[in-house]
């Protein structure tokens, strides 16, 4: 019998997968491998969330913890593609510039830029002065998670999970796993499927032949480099209170051009495709639930800032095992 039966191998199972392997425990990883959130192309470690420019209070924890754990794996023979080349994030007026700068803690480090500084990135005209992260950067989720699942020496399942309690899985096709522990990672799709509240957004990033900018930049969407070429993207469909697997509405793509224009000033750019999926917001569910398994779900757009963090916290949270 396993410790751990981990359900999902998105950034939160892959993580909490290969943190409780090498604490010693015996695992199992059930993915079904659907619409997962953790497979976006380029995804970035930026402390500074939004337009409103919030600061998570572990964001630099978490981000720190990212770069940590790539360190580990790249030592351990799995290199992830990314870039620890900064964010930028282009304000567009001196009261947003007030007020991210009001809201920035004093141990972040960041310096405010002016837009013509920063000529090799070619903001467009209309930027006012531009936060640069030197902590931030960018990471294909993918290849991250894959590297996680490979690194664990996990025992990985391609299979769907129908139901599961505090020592039990029950696979679609009837077969009953026991463990230790069982762990919900299943990200919009798999919460939708269970039932469980939760806000699902759905977003699309357009994969380019060349990257836009050098560096992340980001304001309503973000432009950044990936493994391949670049992309550019965000988050941005209605909420709905069920997964949708709904592909790109042509109205959201010209919203993303327009938003491209805004960051550079330029429409176009060699489009080679277009990624979508959903992400799962409206609450993190993480530690114990009810039925007596745990979970660590619901990361919204912080699945890389917050998540391997997190999964670290769950485990300690589930030790010792009795
Ligand atoms: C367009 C877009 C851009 C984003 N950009 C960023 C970004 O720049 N930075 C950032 O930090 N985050 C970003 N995110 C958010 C990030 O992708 C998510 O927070 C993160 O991927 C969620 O990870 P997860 O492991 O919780 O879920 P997922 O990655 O969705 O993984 C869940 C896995 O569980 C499996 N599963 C579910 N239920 C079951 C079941 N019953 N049985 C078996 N398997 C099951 C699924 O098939 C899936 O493989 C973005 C999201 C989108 C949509």
């Amino acid at each position: 019998m396993p410790d751990l039966i981990v359900i999902g191998g998105g950034i939160a199972g892959s993580s909490l997968s290969y943190l409780a392997a090498r604490a010693g425990l015996r695992v199992t990883l059930i993915d079904a491998a659907q619409a997962r959130a953790s497979d976006v192309p380029s995804a970035l470690l930026n402390p500074v969330r939004g337009q409103g420019g919030r600061v998570e209070a572990r964001a630099l924890e978490g981000l720190r913890y990212t770069w940590a754990l790539l360190a580990a794996l790249e030592e351990a023979g799995y290199p992830v593609p990314h870039g620890r080349s900064g964010v930028l994030r282009p304000v567009p007026d001196p009261a947003t510039q007030a007020k991210w700068s009001a809201r920035l803690p004093a141990g972040l480090p960041h310096r405010w830029r002016e837009p013509q500084e920063l000529s090799e990135v070619g903001l467009g005209p209309a930027w006012h002065a531009v936060l640069e992260l030197p902590e931030g950067g960018w990471l294909d989720g993918a290849a991250l998670c894959r590297a996680l699942r490979a690194a664990s020496g996990a025992l990985t399942l391609r299979a769907q999970v129908a139901r599961w309690d505090a020592r039990t899985v029950t696979l679609a096709g009837g077969e009953l796993l026991e463990a230790r522990r069982v762990v919900f990672c299943g990200g919009s799709w798999g919460s939708s499927r269970a039932g469980l509240p939760g806000v699902h957004r759905r977003g699309s990033l357009l994969r380019l032949a060349r990257p836009l900018s050098p560096v992340p930049v980001s304001f309503g969407a973000y432009a950044a480099p990936a493994r391949a070429g670049g992309v550019l993207g965000a988050t941005f469909e209605a909420p709905t209170d069920t997964y949708r697997d709904d592909p790109l509405p042509l109205h959201s793509l010209a919203w993303l051009l327009d938003k491209q224009a805004a960051l550079f000033g330029h429409h176009g750019g060699e489009l080679t495709g277009v990624w979508t999926a959903s992400r799962l917001g409206g609450g993190l569910r993480f530690g114990p639930q009810t039925d007596g398994s745990y979970a660590l779900s619901g990361l919204g757009s912080k699945g890389f800032l917050l998540g391997p963090l997190l999964a670290s916290e769950l485990l300690r949270l589930m030790l010792p095992f009795e």
